[in-house]
């Protein structure tokens, strides 16, 4: 496995705010990246990495908030709740910077594993809100656009 350079932005960050493209078949190259990535994710002590912030404009994420990593591929979100919950985030492409954003509690969201198998990932909470950031990326939308002051501020 290797650890990959995060994309920041403002240093060459355009594949950061372009839509990333669909995998169209799992090849062992696509599997590799993933294990990149999730190595890259703990290296960096994220709790979440989506392709283009390692430079590749791929619909891929990987997500680990303390119960194992998840990977999805071309993921989708299929249910959102109504219910909205406004809590802190931030960003690996953003160092030292946090902010509040208001995001789903629930969502269910579908895309393949690693071995191409259709997978739905009904999240809650802060898993949601990592999914929801994550899959903010392969629109080429960071947390930044959707900052919100702090109810109370
Ligand atoms: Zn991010």
């Amino acid at each position: 496995m290797a650890v990959l350079n995060i994309v920041k932005v403002g240093e060459n960050d355009e594949v950061l705010r372009q839509r990333a493209q669909e995998v169209t078949k799992v090849t062992k190259k696509i599997q590799k990246l993933i294990k990149d990535m999730i190595e890259t994710m703990y290296e960096a002590d994220g709790v979440g990495l989506a392709a283009p912030q390692i430079g590749v404009s791929k619909r891929i994420i990987v997500v680990d908030i303390g119960e194992g990593p998840i990977a999805l591929i071309n993921p989708k979100i299929i249910e959102m709740s109504p219910e909205q919950e406004i809590d802190v985030e931030g960003c690996l492409s953003i160092p030292e910077f946090q902010g509040y954003v208001k995001r789903a509690k629930h969502v269910v969201v579908q895309g393949l594993d690693e071995k191409e198998k259709i997978v739905k990932i009904e999240a809650s909470d802060f898993l949601a809100r990592a999914f929801q950031h994550e899959l903010d990326h392969l629109d080429g939308i960071l947390f930044t656009d959707k900052i919100e002051e702090k109810e109370g501020d």
